[in-house]
């Protein structure tokens, strides 16, 4: 990776802010913006479509394989094999698939060198479970965005509510619950706080507040943002 190139890594449990946060940051710093967890949903999206075993590691590693995932420019949208995806990886169902996939290592090891391969060429904010702790251990800033578990909750509800989908908060909870247990609990590459990422509780925060604390954040680590390059 290019000296000049910058990575702000921004990890945690889903419904802790990340999307929306790290999408802010890039744009404020004009890096581009990666969503990892988009790159297992669009596997496990595949593998839902064509009636792949959940639990058939092969082949679900060749569907990550040969999965060509794309994400559009500034617009936030991911596209699957030439398809745009972005509403269908948004589902409930696709969700915890996602997070099945994404325990095999197999399915790991073939899309954290497309990661890896973006930032060779522009500075970006990705986010994910383990951007600052396996794809990018010597990122410059690192963040774990965290909330708590009712209102990381909440927000998933809201956020599935309006896509029009049918959610209540006590199922949201406990697929959060079944998810985080799972990315926690595996063995390759689990979801923890890098001893140097710097923690944040977004409960009660707004998102400016959030934002602002992530910029903070990056100007310190990068002697005020002088070398910060796009
Ligand atoms: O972030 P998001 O909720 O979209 O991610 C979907 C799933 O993908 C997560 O539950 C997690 O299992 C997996 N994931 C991962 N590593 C990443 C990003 C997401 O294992 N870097």
């Amino acid at each position: 990776m290019s000296e000049k190139r910058i990575v702000v890594a921004i990890d945690g449990p889903a419904g802790a802010g990340k999307s929306t946060v790290a999408r802010r940051v890039a744009d404020r710093l004009g890096f581009v913006y990666i969503n990892s967890g988009a790159m297992y949903r669009a596997v496990a999206l595949w593998a839902l479509r064509n009636g792949t075993n959940l639990n058939d590691m092969h082949r679900l590693e060749v569907l990550a394989r040969t999965a060509k995932i794309e994400f559009g420019v500034g617009d936030g949208s991911v596209h699957l094999n030439g398809e745009d995806v972005t509403e269908a990886l948004q589902t409930a169902e696709v969700s915890m698939a996602a997070s099945q996939v994404s325990a095999v290592p197999g399915v790991r090891r073939a899309l954290i060198p497309l990661q890896r391969g973006i930032a060779e060429s522009s500075s970006v904010v990705m986010e994910g479970r383990d951007i600052g702790s396996v794809v990018f251990p010597d990122a410059k800033i690192k963040v774990y965005l965290d909330a708590n578990p009712g209102e990381r909750a909440r927000r998933r509800t809201l956020e599935l509510q309006g896509r029009g989908e049918s959610a209540d908060v006590e199922a949201v909870t406990a697929s959060l619950r079944e998810r985080d247990e799972r990315d926690r609990t595996r063995r390759e590459a689990p979801l923890l706080q890098a001893p140097d990422a710097q923690l944040i509780d977004t409960t009660g925060l707004s998102l400016d507040e959030v934002e602002d604390k992530v910029l903070q954040l990056v100007r310190l680590r990068t002697s005020n943002g002088k070398e910060v390059s796009r």
